[in-house]
């Protein structure tokens, strides 16, 4: 298996506070991985240091290339999209034109139809509602617009950034099906930061737990999910 981003002794810092201490994982090539662990362990800081929008020391390589020194718009155009936590759908502006939003520093405008177009077919409802206001969907609709709008990008990873919060169980697990259903037709390696870890231990292939702002625990996510120790570094499972 190809090692796609390979993350080394990462520290990261919000002024003096240190919010990583030395923290190291690896993702393969079309893996669907879920970052697990309780409020301010570290998840969403792990994030921004991919995308360089925290300061931190150690190494971040993608596809080999590192990632240090790149603008958030540069590792963007590598391949890798960001979905930080909260709703990012513009919402004066339709579902299409939120999709066609997406492609905007995408070089070759050719296929942009034909993108959206396969994007709606994993998210029918999107479909269903393309010339209604992103503001008047629900928060289930407006977090999947979010995803379908990152698509756009053509992404090779994805990051998502607790996308299911507030969101009612049963759309979790359609939101959920959906990124299962991205990540092995259109090859997608994903990223999940989740709080519901028993929900996202059902769900991704491998898993990695994260404590104070180190990797604590790391394996597929059914073996995992038979370890007692997940309960104390992850509250809600
Ligand atoms: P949550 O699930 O609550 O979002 P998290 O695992 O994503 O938590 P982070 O948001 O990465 O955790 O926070 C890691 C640590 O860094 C915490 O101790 C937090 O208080 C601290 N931190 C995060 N953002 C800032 C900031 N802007 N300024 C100072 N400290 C911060």
């Amino acid at each position: 298996m190809t090692m796609l981003l390979n993350v080394k002794d990462l520290r990261a810092y919000y002024g003096k506070v240190q919010a990583l201490h030395g923290l190291s994982f690896s993702l393969n090539e079309g893996s669907l991985t879920a970052l697990l662990g309780a409020n301010g362990a570290g998840k969403t800081t792990t994030l921004r240091a991919i995308c360089n929008m925290v300061r931190f020391t150690g190494a971040i390589e993608f596809d080999g290339k590192p990632l240090v020194g790149r603008s958030i718009g540069k590792v963007a155009r590598l391949g890798i999209a960001h979905i930080p936590q909260g709703r990012g759908a513009l919402i004066n502006m339709t579902v299409q034109e939120n999709l066609q939003l997406g492609a905007i520093t995408r070089k070759n405008k050719f296929q942009i139809g034909s993108d959206i177009e396969r994007i709606y077919n994993y998210f029918p409802v999107l479909k269903r509602r393309h010339t209604q206001q992103a503001g008047t969907l629900s928060g289930g609709e407006q977090q999947m617009l979010t995803v379908a709008r990152a698509l756009m990008l053509r992404p090779r990873l994805m990051l998502l950034d607790e996308p299911t919060f507030g969101l009612a169980p049963l759309i979790v697990r359609d939101l959920f099906g959906i990124l299962g259903k991205i990540n092995r037709e259109d090859k997608v390696s994903i990223l999940v930061v989740e709080q519901n870890a028993q929900l996202a231990l059902e769900l991704v292939d491998q898993v990695y737990v994260i404590e104070t702002g180190r990797i604590v625990m790391a394996g597929n996510a059914k073996d995992i999910a038979k370890d007692e120790e997940i309960r104390k570094s992850c509250p809600g499972s």
